[in-house]
């Protein structure tokens, strides 16, 4: 996988997970609050089951009622068409009306009504006329034996409201005979639905078929004959069934009411119980609100571990961004570059190695990788190396700059620099080195020329001034330390300028060059020096030799330079190049107060001394002394 598409891979993450806890989230609320709604439609239901019980009930107990009303009136009836209503069967029948109305409390009053309209029972009426009364003119004009149920009225007894059930009776001939009603009273069936506590705002009522209220619980005076036909039980035609429960919104309260009426099969009656849906529902609401904020709580914890998961999926997809590109960088700096850059682990084997290692040791990366570090340099090298990485190891060194020699494949042995660092983990501990290297071969090479053309003469080869004066402090410490002698021989061409002047400059060089040569050649121990001391003058510094031994080296070198033959027509006395020696020996451990130029000032007066005594020869600084006292005698 490409680290970019690795990277938008890692984008939609958080947005994923983030939308995973929000549907969670809903999913949660949606279910519960599903459930509530269920919840709320099972009471509602339940209620509905109930109230439809009720009603059912109290419509049973109309019909019954007007059963009963309708049983004591058919008696009655059949009891006029067979005896006629003369007084005396009347008073029987009153007796009898009286009685039974007693005995049963439903009902409210039993009478008989003649063909006219007047009360023939009922004697606290008498005088008031019936004739105009709905239920009167129905059977008047209708030839139907079945009890006819009346809207309700005010009675005429005692001015309560009843309902009325009454039937015709004929005349020996079928003719209108008369009525005969019996009423139950509103109070009674008030009172009765008493009994049935359905709530607070809750109510049942009576109605008569045409809209007019018999009976209600509560509140009765108030509502008993008022119409209610305007309402929708009546009107909506999707209500005009048997039975069957609905909601409305009062418009008196604007409260919600759930209903539930039936329609007598039998008789022109309704009955109807209402009770308050927010009273129904408030158990429920109650239980759900609490449930509701549980879940509500739930749904805030995971939203807030939701969010703080997210924003941690985010930190950590920012930072994973911010390594890659970290190292991307470093492999940028690291690949690009033409060092060789390794990482070492505590283990001291190569973790990471860049692709210059190709250039810098020969090798490809994958084949170093997994390699012990230090396993290439030179056993030489290796002790300082291994003691710094050591202590790099341990801590105790942050960064080194190390040169050593290192196998490379196919040139044999480099000279590498290394700048080392170590790396730490998070918690500070080390757990590494990185190491960037170089080849200083190159360099190497050219700071060795530096250092020998630093020590040597250019036109000879031989040792420069600055080499011998070096070398004579060192060497006269050594033969102090060592109580040996040391000894110099200063050597100078006879009539160079001559030989100069003659042949030429060039052909100077070319002499001097020879005379280097012979000179160096009389260097048999190690630590002979032989240097050019500057112009045609050499020198020769002999370390523990003596004066015998040292004039032995002069005379050789006198002699090697006469036989190279060299013509030199200036050189009249010997007609080839010839030169003049100076010896000179001390031991600088019994010369207190004489330093390393008083061995040069003796020599070089020998040398002179040699010169004035007619050159191509030799004179030891001992010597001269020998002389002296001669040479003033003179
Ligand atoms: P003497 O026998 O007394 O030493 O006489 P001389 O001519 O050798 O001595 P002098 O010191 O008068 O001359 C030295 C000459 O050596 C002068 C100079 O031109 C020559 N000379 C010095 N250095 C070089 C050099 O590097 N190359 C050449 N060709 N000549 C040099
Ligand atoms: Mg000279
Ligand atoms: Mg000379």
């Amino acid at each position: 996988m490409s680290p970019a598409t690795h990277r938008t891979g890692w984008s939609h993450l958080p947005l994923r997970a983030a939308a995973f806890v929000a549907l969670t989230c809903v999913a949660i609320l949606g279910v519960s609050g599903w459930r509530e709604w269920a919840a709320r439609e099972a009471v509602l239901r339940e209620a509905e089951a109930e109230m439809a019980n009720v009603v059912r009930s109290l419509t049973q107990h109309a019909e019954d009622s007007l059963d009963l009303l309708d049983s004591g009136v058919v008696g009655v009836v059949s009891r006029l068409e067979m005896d006629g209503t003369a007084p005396v069967t009347i008073a029987k029948l009153r007796t009898l009306l009286e009685a039974r109305k007693k005995a049963i409390e439903r009902i409210h009053s039993l009478a008989i009504i003649d063909d006219q309209g007047n009360w023939l029972t009922s004697p606290g009426t008498i005088g008031s006329t019936l004739s105009d009364d709905a239920f009167f003119r129905y059977h008047q004009l209708s030839p139907k034996r079945e009890p006819h149920v009346g809207r309700p009225v005010k009675s005429l007894l005692d001015g309560e409201w009843v309902v009325t059930l009454s039937r015709r009776f004929n005349k020996p001939d079928g003719s209108f005979g008369g009525v005969v009603l019996a009423t139950i009273s509103s109070k009674y069936l008030s009172h009765f639905y008493e009994q049935f506590e359905i709530g607070r705002n809750s109510s049942v009522s009576l109605t008569h078929g045409d809209g007019l209220m018999i009976a209600r619980n509560p509140s009765n005076e108030a509502f008993v004959g008022r119409s209610v036909s305007d309402k929708p039980l009546f009107r909506d035609a999707s209500l005009q069934r048997p039975s069957g429960a609905y909601h409305f919104k009062s418009p008196l309260d604007g409260a919600e009411r759930v209903s539930f009426f039936k329609r007598s099969s039998r008789f022109p009656l309704l009955l109807l119980a209402t009770v308050d849906k927010d009273e129904l529902l408030a158990p429920w609401r109650a239980a759900a609100i609490s449930r509701m904020l549980y879940v509500v709580a739930l749904v805030m914890l995971i939203a807030v571990i939701g969010a703080v998961l997210v924003r941690q999926l985010q930190r950590g997809q920012s930072m994973a961004a911010a390594l890659v590109e970290k190292e991307a960088h470093f492999r940028l700096l690291a690949e690009g570059s033409s060092d060789m850059v390794t990482r070492i682990g505590l283990d001291e084997r190569l973790r990471y190695v860049s692709p210059s290692s190709v250039r810098v040791v020969g090798w490809r990366p994958n084949q170093l990788i997994g390699t012990p570090a230090l396993a290439g340099i030179n056993p030489e090298d290796l002790p300082a190396v291994q003691a710094i990485v050591d202590a790099m190891k341990r801590g105790e060194r942050e960064e080194a700059r190390l040169t050593y020699r290192n196998s490379h494949r196919q040139n044999g042995e480099v000279w590498l620099e290394s700048t080392m660092r170590v790396t730490r983990k998070d918690n500070g501990r080390v757990d590494g080195v990185v190491a960037i290297s170089r080849d200083i071969s190159e360099h190497k090479k050219l700071e060795t020329r530096l250092e020998t053309l630093a020590i040597e003469d250019s036109l000879t080869g031989l040792a420069n001034r600055r080499r011998f004066d070096e070398r004579l402090k060192e060497e006269w410490a050594r033969a102090y330390r060592d109580r040996s002698s040391l000894a110099l021989l200063m050597i100078d061409v006879d009539h160079f300028k001559a030989y100069n002047d003659e042949y030429g400059h060039p052909a100077g060089d070319a002499c001097l060059r020879l005379v280097a040569q012979i000179i160096a050649a009389e260097t048999q121990r190690a630590g002979d020096l032989a240097a050019r001391y500057g112009g045609e003058e050499f020198a020769m510094l002999l370390p523990s030799t003596d004066a015998a031994g040292c004039a032995q080296v002069g005379e050789r070198i006198l002699k090697a330079i006469r036989e190279a033959g060299l013509v030199h027509g200036g050189n009249r006395a010997a007609g080839c190049v010839t030169a003049s020696v100076g010896g000179a020996t001390c031991r600088p451990a019994l010369e207190r107060t004489a330093g390393v130029s008083s061995l040069v000032e003796a020599a070089d007066r020998a040398l002179y001394a040699a010169k004035d005594a007619g050159r191509n020869r030799l004179m030891m600084s001992g010597e001269l002394m020998n002389l002296m006292p001669k040479a003033s005698g003179q």
